[in-house]
């Protein structure tokens, strides 16, 4: 996109400058069956108003009950992001009027949250970076007011409860962050993890995920934080990054010129790639929290906690660490394989299997993904199998198959939408393995190429894969690897 690449290096100038501070606020749905409160479904996409009750619609007299399932996530992500759960902790009322919310007020956690001091590390310019998590609190998602989509939706506004009561968690970080590329890489962490929980399915597109950034500016080198602006509605990580790239330049621009920044709450619009302004801060609700008088303080336990964390799985980061121990992985290699828990679990399975795990590493890479993506396919809708690629990792392993003849067989597959076995089963590649076939051919790059010969003789024996790369060639990729690297090394020595 242009807008964004222009906007990027105003940004690289505005900061040269200013430094930008950047705090982020995520509501992330668990992935309960039922509602924080009561029994209702939180299923996506039912019919309007058809997954409510008395409870949820705030009622009178109707009373919330705890669900034990959402405190339990909570802890899970809680500890999975480094924090301390409080043995103690309150709900409360935020009071503020809105159509989506019949209750009048919202049930959160204000002054005593589930968990406080956690944090994520991050990759940044001067190496890894610790951003601080302020607090993880519980509280209760909003239904949604409908504006588009009806015949008379020029005139009225419709809403839809479904959403009204499902359990969240909001975690806030502590203004940490510098760049847009850290709070990039803050969300993409933040995600994985609750992925890897099993907290939340994420799904930014239905809103199990939404993200709230607090940005301001201060000259370099000046202690104290510049006002900041609250920018809301971003529903991509990407549109984080250009959102926050736009209301920095915005800022310096507004300083640059004398002026002053409002403090105030912006929107994001992305298709005109810019914030503006949605309230200031004289029209910021006062909140008048106080504790729910009808829901008992949280006690979480130490043995109720170790008991939850005994689902606690291995967290990206460790799993990333162990599989470039025991695979011997690049870590880029091990990024990518640990994109989801699925996919690692996947890759796993398959490099157990194999007799080169790193093998079948470097195939998912170089054969696999990028012909799934070209194709536009899913890993669960690939020809080739993870059978298949342990096939092909295993004949390279024993030198009965070249990269040359594994790409075709690949390509072949993909073609006709087979799998790898099925593909070399059926085409199964001449392969030169006959010796005196062979040592024909590396005689005659031998005679053909004194230069190198000199050399490898001279002690250089790397130079061996030169030779090994002619005959290759001239065989057209059909020479048995494993026996051709034995009988080149033979001859040159001889
Ligand atoms: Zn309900």
């Amino acid at each position: 996109m242009t807008a964004t690449s222009v906007s990027t290096s105003a940004t690289t100038a505005a900061l040269a400058k200013y430094e930008p501070v950047i705090g982020l606020e995520v509501h992330v749905q668990l992935l309960t069956t039922t509602k924080a409160f009561c029994g209702c479904l939180t299923r996506f996409g039912s019919a309007p108003n058809t997954q409510i009750c008395p409870t949820c619609l705030g009622l009178p007299g109707a009373l919330p009950v705890l669900n034990k399932r959402a405190v339990e996530f909570a802890v899970l992500a809680s500890t999975a992001l480094n924090c301390e759960v409080r043995t103690r902790s309150v709900f409360a009322r935020k009071n503020y009027f809105y159509p989506d919310s019949p209750k009048g007020y919202q049930i959160s956690q204000y002054d005593q949250p589930l968990a406080e001091h956690g944090w994520i590390e991050v990759p940044s310019e001067n190496g890894p970076k610790k951003i601080g998590i302020t607090r993880l609190h519980m509280e209760e998602d909003a239904g949604k007011s409908l504006h588009e989509g009806f015949p008379d939706s020029a005139t009225k506004s419709y809403v839809d409860l479904n959403r009204c009561g499902t359990p969240l968690v909001e975690i806030v970080s502590e203004p940490d962050i510098r760049t847009p590329d850290e709070a990039y890489e803050y969300l993409t962490r933040l995600k994985e993890i609750m992925l890897y929980t099993g907290v939340s399915d994420c799904n930014m597109e239905e809103g199990s995920l939404r993200c709230d950034a607090n940005v301001s500016v201060r000259p370099r080198g000046q202690e104290k934080f510049g006002t900041k602006a609250e920018v809301k509605n971003v529903n991509s990580f990407r549109f984080i990054r250009s959102a926050l790239e736009y209301e920095i330049e915005r800022q310096v621009e507004v300083l640059e010129s004398g002026g002053r920044v409002v403090q105030e709450t912006r929107s994001w619009n992305a298709a005109e790639g810019r914030t503006f302004s949605m309230r200031s801060k004289e029209e910021a609700h006062d909140y008048r929290y106080f504790p729910e008088p009808d829901l008992p303080p949280l006690m979480v336990s130490d043995a109720w906690k170790r008991e939850i964390l005994t689902a606690m799985p291995e967290l990206p980061e460790a799993r990333r660490a162990r599989m470039v121990r025991e695979y011997e992985i690049s870590e880029q290699d091990a990024q990518s394989l640990t994109a989801t828990r699925e996919f690692a679990d996947t890759f796993e399975a398959a490099a157990k299997r194999a007799k080169s795990p790193r093998r079948v590493a470097n195939l998912v890479q170089s054969e696999l993904m990028g012909r799934l993506r070209a194709a536009g396919l899913e890993l669960e809708q690939s020809p080739v199998t993870m059978d298949g690629v342990v096939l092909a990792a295993d004949l390279a392993e024993e030198g009965k198959l070249s990269s040359k003849q594994w790409k075709q067989i690949f390509d072949v597959a993909f073609e006709k939408g087979e799998d790898f076995g099925v593909v070399y089963e059926r085409e199964k590649p001449q392969q030169i393995s006959d010796t005196a076939t062979l040592e024909k051919m590396i005689d005659e790059v031998i005679a053909a190429n004194p230069k190198q010969v000199e050399q490898y003789r001279g002690g250089k024996k790397t130079v061996a894969a030169f030779f090994v790369g002619q005959v290759m060639r001239a065989s057209k990729g059909q020479a048995n690897p494993a026996l051709l690297n034995e009988l080149v090394v033979k001859k040159l020595d001889a």
